[in-house]
């Protein structure tokens, strides 16, 4: 058994110094990233359940390294986080999909995520303003996704960030929602736009009930304080339309389309030009 503990010691020890390296390797390549042109934005419809119309995308990075090919944002993002390349990443995913946003044949929203870092450096307003006026995007059709944990630390300069976005025509939604420790005291405290139902709930809706009745009871709850909501991860139509009878606002999710290349996007808003 000893032995066994060693083994198993030693197997542990080989495993973390591959991941370090493997870690180590994917912070020097992200840093030439943005020059050797491997990020693109993706774009994932947002339909009204009212009437089924696209009313938006959700702008979502990918890596495409060129010897690994596809890397998630789920593994990137943290790295980019910890290295603060991420405001400079967040930069070019925000003028990158405003630039591809304003030539849209149809004036729908466009959602960009922010990052802690982008949201807690003097930089912000600065930043979105330059991309808004160089880009010539209506501020009004941009939304910018931050989550509570952003939030958490309740500095008063972050809300007055936040503010003065909204008062320039810029909206504010809360992403993830129900996923931290205090989603309800974070509406309190910040007058967000619109609430996107977490995944997870939305996903668990049709075998669990309680996670039916959470969504269910988030979507009243945003109804009732005049917060536009948006279930994410809606895979089946039968979702959509308990959704839709439970008054959610729009949905986002694969059965409506996955994240895809800037030219999928044209070609789904065509296609409801045209009938
Ligand atoms: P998120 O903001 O919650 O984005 C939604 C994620 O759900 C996306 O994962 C999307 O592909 C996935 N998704 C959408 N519909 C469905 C569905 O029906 N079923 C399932 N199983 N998944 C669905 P993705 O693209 O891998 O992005 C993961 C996370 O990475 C995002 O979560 C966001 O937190 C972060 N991220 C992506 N792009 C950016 C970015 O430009 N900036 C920052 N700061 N974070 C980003
Ligand atoms: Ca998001
Ligand atoms: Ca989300
Ligand atoms: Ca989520």
């Amino acid at each position: 058994a000893k032995n066994d503990g060693r083994s198993t010691y030693r197997f542990f020890e080989d495993d973390m110094a591959a991941k370090i390296k493997q870690r180590q390797t994917l912070i020097t390549d992200l840093y030439k990233a943005t020059a050797n042109r491997e990020l693109e934005v993706y774009f994932q419809p947002q339909v009204t359940l009212e009437n089924g119309e696209i009313s938006g995308f959700e702008a979502l990075l990918r890596w495409n390294h060129s010897r690994y090919g596809f890397i998630s944002p789920i593994e990137f993002i943290p790295l980019a986080e910890e290295t603060g390349l991420i405001l400079e990443i967040g930069a070019w995913v925000l003028e990158e999909a405003c630039f591809l946003a304003a030539s849209w044949p149809k004036p729908v929203n466009l959602s960009v995520n922010l990052s802690p870092r982008q949201i807690y450096c003097e930089q912000l307003l600065p930043v979105v303003d330059d991309v808004l006026t160089r880009t010539g995007l209506d501020p009004g059709r941009l939304e910018l996704e931050v989550t509570e944990t952003m939030l958490l630390a309740d500095h008063l300069r972050v809300r007055q960030t936040l503010a003065k976005l909204q008062e320039g025509g810029v909206k504010i939604s809360m992403d993830d929602f129900g996923t931290g420790y205090s989603s309800l005291s974070t509406l309190r405290r910040f007058p967000f736009d619109r609430i996107k139902v977490d995944r997870s709930f939305v996903m668990s809706m049709s075998k669990d009930d309680d996670a039916r009745f959470i969504v269910n009871s988030v979507i009243d709850l945003a109804n009732s304080l005049g917060i536009v909501t948006t279930a994410e991860g809606v895979e089946t139509k039968e979702i959509a339309e308990q959704l839709k009878a439970e008054g959610c606002t729009e949905a986002q999710g694969y059965y409506f389309g996955k994240p895809s290349p800037p030219n999928q996007a044209l070609v789904w808003m065509l296609g409801e030009a045209n009938g």
